[in-house]
């Protein structure tokens, strides 16, 4: 049996430390409103003091210091560490931010073990360059890492989201100082210290817990910090953005929003696949996933059918208590998220939308955040539901009889994360994935996913990609030597 005991404390220069004031705020489960624990609430000398860490590393090369081998074989241990501690890790973001244990164990700890392994496997594996110069020169092309990188992550997979940038980060031998959003702060504590068992040397891997205004503006903010890596809302990640140009124009990275659409033709191939992917994408993780396909877009001829076959399995992602094995779907973040939903959910209802399934608060006895699989169907293009992320276990469900149409309103969105079309229609399934603007367009299917494919997204839904090899290019900086030849010969 897994016993917890939580620390909140940050963790700077490879110790436990509380905030220099020794501020804390608490830190409550969204699954029955108990309090977790008291967390340090870093501020701006917090983070100066990580930062100060990270650089003084970064410089006397403890780690970038290190063989691409050498630190090949750390960052394996490090994946390893959070295999050996998976029960605890899992059961720990299961009591922080709500998500099924079952999901948390299986796909939250070992993606992001599998993220830390692949850049450590990867990093010495890939080679630099010499340009094709005239012979009286050589020009090499170098990869060097860049720095001090900060990271800001947000709570709806935060192990997941923090391994997507401190992995690469980390494996090119950058100083990382990592700030967890205040909703679910506890594992990413724990990732530093199993790093640091692993064999990172201290002041490599820090985390400063605490409010985004306090503790991530500083890191955002910060002259001795040489890039930030962000994944988030795209109104802080604009935000994001303007403090790294007010300050010393550290390379910024943004991951941010979505609304993802998802457009089944009536020739589509499998219509109870479609239907089981379009209502598992929305439901997954309570609907807080950036990727969430939450615009289906229905060819008239199939919709009701498709819609019946939807409602039969609604029944299934009833929410229930997270730490249940069976619970499929569990606790929305926290009360404030909960109360976002449910907005959204009343302008569904005030704006003409149809509620055909869901639509209220659920397991209000057990003190936690509960909501119910919701669906709306016959929602306009210009609604509330249709055009902002809603972040929640919300499907908005529109009909088209016109497939240039279908895209242009698919297309008609600030965000461009992912899309998918349905059709057995190979010119339809190639012209339309082309026409759409997603970073990841999926046809006939929304669930492969794979560390080897970069991750982002057009348009609001940010800057640059995480996951595959592209992401050493945010960790990196690219450098050329010339070198001059006089050939003897
Ligand atoms: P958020 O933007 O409110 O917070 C994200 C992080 O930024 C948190 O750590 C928060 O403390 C911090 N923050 C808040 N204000 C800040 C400020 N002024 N300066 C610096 N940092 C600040 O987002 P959230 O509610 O935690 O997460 C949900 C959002 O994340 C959704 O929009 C979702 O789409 C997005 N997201 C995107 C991806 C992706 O890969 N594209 C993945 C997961 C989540």
């Amino acid at each position: 049996m897994t016993e917890l005991k939580f620390d909140g404390r940050a963790f700077i220069n490879g110790e436990r430390v509380a905030a220099r004031d020794a501020q804390t705020f608490n830190c409550i489960s969204p699954v029955d409103g108990r309090l977790l624990t008291a967390v340090a609430r870093c501020g701006e000398v917090d983070v100066d003091a990580a930062v100060a860490a990270a650089r003084a590393a970064f410089e006397d090369r403890r780690w970038r210091g290190l063989s691409p081998a050498q630190r090949k074989r750390v960052m394996i241990k490090f994946a390893d560490q959070l295999l050996a501690h998976a029960d605890e890790l899992a059961l720990t973001e299961t009591l922080d931010m709500g998500k099924p244990v079952k999901y948390a164990r299986s796909v939250d700890v070992n993606s992001a073990a599998n993220c830390i392994r692949w850049y450590g496997e990867a990093v010495d594996k890939v080679y630099d360059e010499i340009a094709p110069t005239a012979s009286t020169a050589l020009a090499l092309i170098t990869r060097e890492p860049v720095g001090v990188v900060g990271v800001i992550v947000p709570w709806n997979y935060p192990m997941i989201m923090a391994a997507w940038k401190i992995a690469p980060a980390l494996a090119a031998g950058n100083s990382v100082v990592l700030k967890p959003s205040e909703k679910s702060p506890l594992t990413a504590l724990r990732l530093a210290e199993l790093a640091l068992a692993a064999g990172i040397p201290p002041g490599v891997f820090n985390v400063v817990p605490g409010y985004g205004p306090e503790a991530g503006s500083p890191l955002a903010l910060h002259m001795d910090v040489d890039c930030i890596a962000f994944t988030g809302s795209t109104r802080v990640g604009k935000q994001v953005h303007v403090m790294a140009g007010q300050s010393n124009l550290k390379r910024a990275w943004t991951e941010l929003g979505g609304k993802s659409p998802n457009i089944v033709f009536a020739d589509c191939p499998n219509l109870d696949r479609a239907v089981e992917a379009a209502v598992s994408s929305i439901f997954f993780n309570q609907g807080e996933s950036c990727n969430a396909p939450s615009r289906l877009f229905v060819e008239a001829s199939i919709k009701d059918a498709f819609l019946e076959k939807a409602l039969a399995l609604v029944p299934q992602y009833q929410p229930g208590n997270p730490l249940n094995k069976s619970t499929v779907m569990g606790a929305i973040v926290d009360q404030t998220q909960l109360d976002s939903v449910l907005r959204y959910i009343e302008s569904g209802k005030r704006e003409g939308a149809q509620l055909i399934a869901g639509g209220e608060q659920a397991l209000r006895e057990t003190g936690g955040c509960y909501v119910q699989p919701t669906i709306f169907d016959g929602v306009k293009a210009d609604m509330t539901i249709a055009r902002e992320e809603i972040f929640g276990p919300v499907l908005s469900v529109l009909s088209f009889t016109d497939a240039s149409e279908v895209v242009r309103q698919a297309n008609q969105s600030v965000y461009g994360l992912q899309a998918a079309v349905w059709t057995r229609d190979l010119n339809k399934a190639h012209g339309v994935a082309r026409a759409l603007r997603a970073g990841t367009v999926h046809v006939n299917q929304y669930d492969e996913d794979d560390i080897t494919v970069p991750f982002g997204g057009f348009r609001q839904s940010g800057v640059g990609r995480d996951k595959s090899l592209h992401a050493f290019d945010k960790y990196t900086e690219t450098k050329t030597t010339w070198i001059r030849i006089d050939s003897p010969v």
